[in-house]
């Protein structure tokens, strides 16, 4: 889609800080993070919100489950959050489906 930032960061026409991605999903660091851990999972595809991903492409959302929980055991302790604002009043504000894995605890910080 035209002038969709998250779409621009999948084709790789705007740098990212990747961490890591399949044929259907890429992940990268959050260029404004709100926790120690702070990665974006998108869909490589053009979809609004998590909902009309789950509507429209399943194969895209499965993916990014199994993406976004296999970064997060590799980067936190296993304690995450994997969360989709989905419109407006909730908070989104890059209207191409992703979803955040936050964590407080980066595993380099478990002794
Ligand atoms: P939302 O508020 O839509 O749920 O989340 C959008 C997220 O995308 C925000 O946490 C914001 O910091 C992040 N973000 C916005 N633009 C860019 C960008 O160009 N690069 C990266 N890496 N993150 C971005
Ligand atoms: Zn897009």
């Amino acid at each position: 889609m035209i002038d969709c930032i998250f779409c621009k960061i999948a084709a790789k026409e705007i740098p990212a800080k990747i961490v890591a991605e399949t044929e259907l999903s890429l992940a990268f660091w959050d260029i404004a993070p709100k926790q120690p851990i702070h990665i974006l999972v998108i869909p490589k595809q053009h979809h609004e919100n998590v909902a009309e991903l789950a509507a429209e492409a399943t194969d895209y959302l499965v993916d990014l489950v199994q993406l976004g929980s296999r970064i997060a055991s590799d980067v936190s302790t296993g304690s995450f959050r994997l969360t989709f604002n989905t419109g407006v009043e909730a908070g989104q504000t890059v209207f191409h489906a992703h979803g955040h894995i936050t964590s407080t605890t980066p595993k380099e910080q478990v002794a």
